[in-house]
């Protein structure tokens, strides 16, 4: 076994425990994995214990991918309510104009009124003007 915890610096292979008596740092080589060592610092033969990779794994794709599911369906759902708007604002303006149609209709019917009107009028024209007459005999 080749103990490499005299050196300071860190070597990718090496494996960095802590001694469970005296808590030291103790750095050794990969190769010691699961073998006994002397701890430097209190002398007890501790077992080198597995090697744990420091490095974080890289976010998998798998997150990404989650993500931009997240903002597919939030982005679905604001265009659900695009079209419930869109939908609302089309209904209306069909109602708005159904009304104007009938609104063109009852117009139509008025002035259709209006000339009946007239006619009638005409109609007794003779009578309001007797009636004239008669008002302007009741003047003289
Ligand atoms: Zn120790």
């Amino acid at each position: 076994m080749s103990a490499c915890n005299e050196t300071t610096e860190i070597r990718v292979c090496d494996i960095v425990f802590e001694c469970p008596v005296c808590h030291k740092s103790l750095m050794v080589d990969e190769a010691a994995e699961g073998l006994m060592v002397d701890c430097p610092g209190c002398a007890i033969n501790v077992i080198v214990p597995p090697k744990v990779d420091q490095t974080p794994p890289p976010p998998p794709p798998a997150g990404v991918d989650s993500r931009l599911l997240a903002l597919m369906s939030k982005l679905k759902e604001l265009q659900t309510q695009r079209t419930e708007i869109s939908n609302n604002i089309a209904a209306r303006l069909n109602d708005i104009s159904r009304q104007m149609v009938m609104l063109a209709r009852l117009e139509s019917s008025q002035q259709q009124m209006m000339q009946e009107w007239a006619r009638v009028l005409d109609e007794v024209k003779p009578v309001s003007r007797a009636a004239g007459q008669t008002q302007a005999d009741f003047k003289a």
